[in-house]
């Protein structure tokens, strides 16, 4: 089978290398620090002396792409497809596949959407982006961790997706928290409150009345937001009440505060009458 050096052993790398040796892979591991490597040598993987392992394919999951940097130094990368799953900025991902290239390798980017647990387990996928014969010809390899969702040769796209979809996670999960910590003041139990939030998520995602996802989706495209059944306005006053209410439990209020100053924003650039949608007028233009 194919082979694959997987560089940085942190929670994800370990568990990527993990899953290339359950999947029958030939496994060549390297890590700044190298004792983190011996539980997968254990396992069968081979320790390389230098990041350039072996394999023709490097899959590289470190804190950022200046430790790619730092791991690589002057080390040639002839012949090398280096797949990196780390975190960093799109253009910092579009500087590194020209600094790959100048060392002779390809470098194809990529945004894991799962935590270790959920590596090599079905639903699991990962954004890509970079060459796409380069992709085509290691997807059967990178399948061993997750679906391989190809989005374009732009190398900064698999972290724009990547992004965009953690600012969901980050910023819906943050709010499920001071829903929480709000209704906490109260007495009410989180595990009470879990399944009206269930309820939010899912119908948030779905195709019901509530299937703001999509309705959205489509009034961003037609680029119109219409506001006959519930307007920007009335909503920016429902969310001051409810950033009052925080700030009279005692709670913290900077993120549903921003959110409030975004709002008024919109309503006072004279869209109040608009739907929710509108606000990402304010959002193009800061
Ligand atoms: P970390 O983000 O903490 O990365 C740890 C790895 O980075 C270690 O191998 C560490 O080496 C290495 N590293 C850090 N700095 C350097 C450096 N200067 N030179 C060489 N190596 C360095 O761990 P995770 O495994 O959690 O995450 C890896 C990537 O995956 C991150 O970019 C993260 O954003 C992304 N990710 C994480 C998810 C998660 O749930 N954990 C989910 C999806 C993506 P050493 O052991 O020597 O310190």
């Amino acid at each position: 089978m194919t082979d694959v050096t997987v560089i940085g052993l942190g929670p994800m790398g370990a568990t990527m290398a993990e899953t290339f040796l359950k999947a029958g892979h030939d496994v060549t591991v390297w890590n700044r620090t190298a004792s983190k490597a011996e539980p997968l040598v254990a396992k069968g993987a081979a320790l390389a002396a230098t990041p350039v392992g072996p394999s023709e394919l490097l899959v590289v999951s470190q804190i950022g792409y200046q430790a790619m940097y730092d791991s690589f130094g002057e080390l040639r990368l002839d012949g090398k497809v280096v797949v990196n799953l780390s975190s960093g900025t799109p253009e910092e991902l579009r500087a590194a596949a020209r600094w790959v290239a100048g060392r002779g390798g390809v470098l194809v980017t990529g945004g894991i959407m799962v935590p270790p647990p959920g590596i090599g387990q079905p639903g699991a996928y990962t954004f890509y982006s970079g060459p796409q014969e380069v992709v085509e010809r290691h997807a059967e390899t990178l399948k061993a961790l997750s679906e391989v969702h190809y989005m374009g040769a732009d190398e900064g796209l698999a972290m724009l997706y990547y992004q965009a979809q953690l600012l969901v996670f980050w910023s819906s999960l943050t709010s499920y928290m001071h829903a929480v910590a709000l209704l906490g003041t109260a007495g009410v139990k989180p595990t009470t409150f879990m399944p009206y939030a269930q309820e939010t998520f899912a119908g948030l995602g779905g195709d019901g009345p509530m299937g703001f996802a999509k309705i959205l989706a489509e009034e961003f495209e037609a680029g119109v937001y219409p506001g006959d059944l519930n307007t920007l306005h009335m909503q920016a006053v429902g969310l001051g009440h409810a950033v009052h209410a925080l700030a009279d439990a005692g709670l913290e209020t900077t993120v549903p505060g921003a959110l409030k100053a975004l709002f008024e924003r919109a309503d006072a650039e004279g869209r109040g009458q608009e739907g929710l949608g509108t606000v990402i007028e304010s959002i193009r233009k800061p």
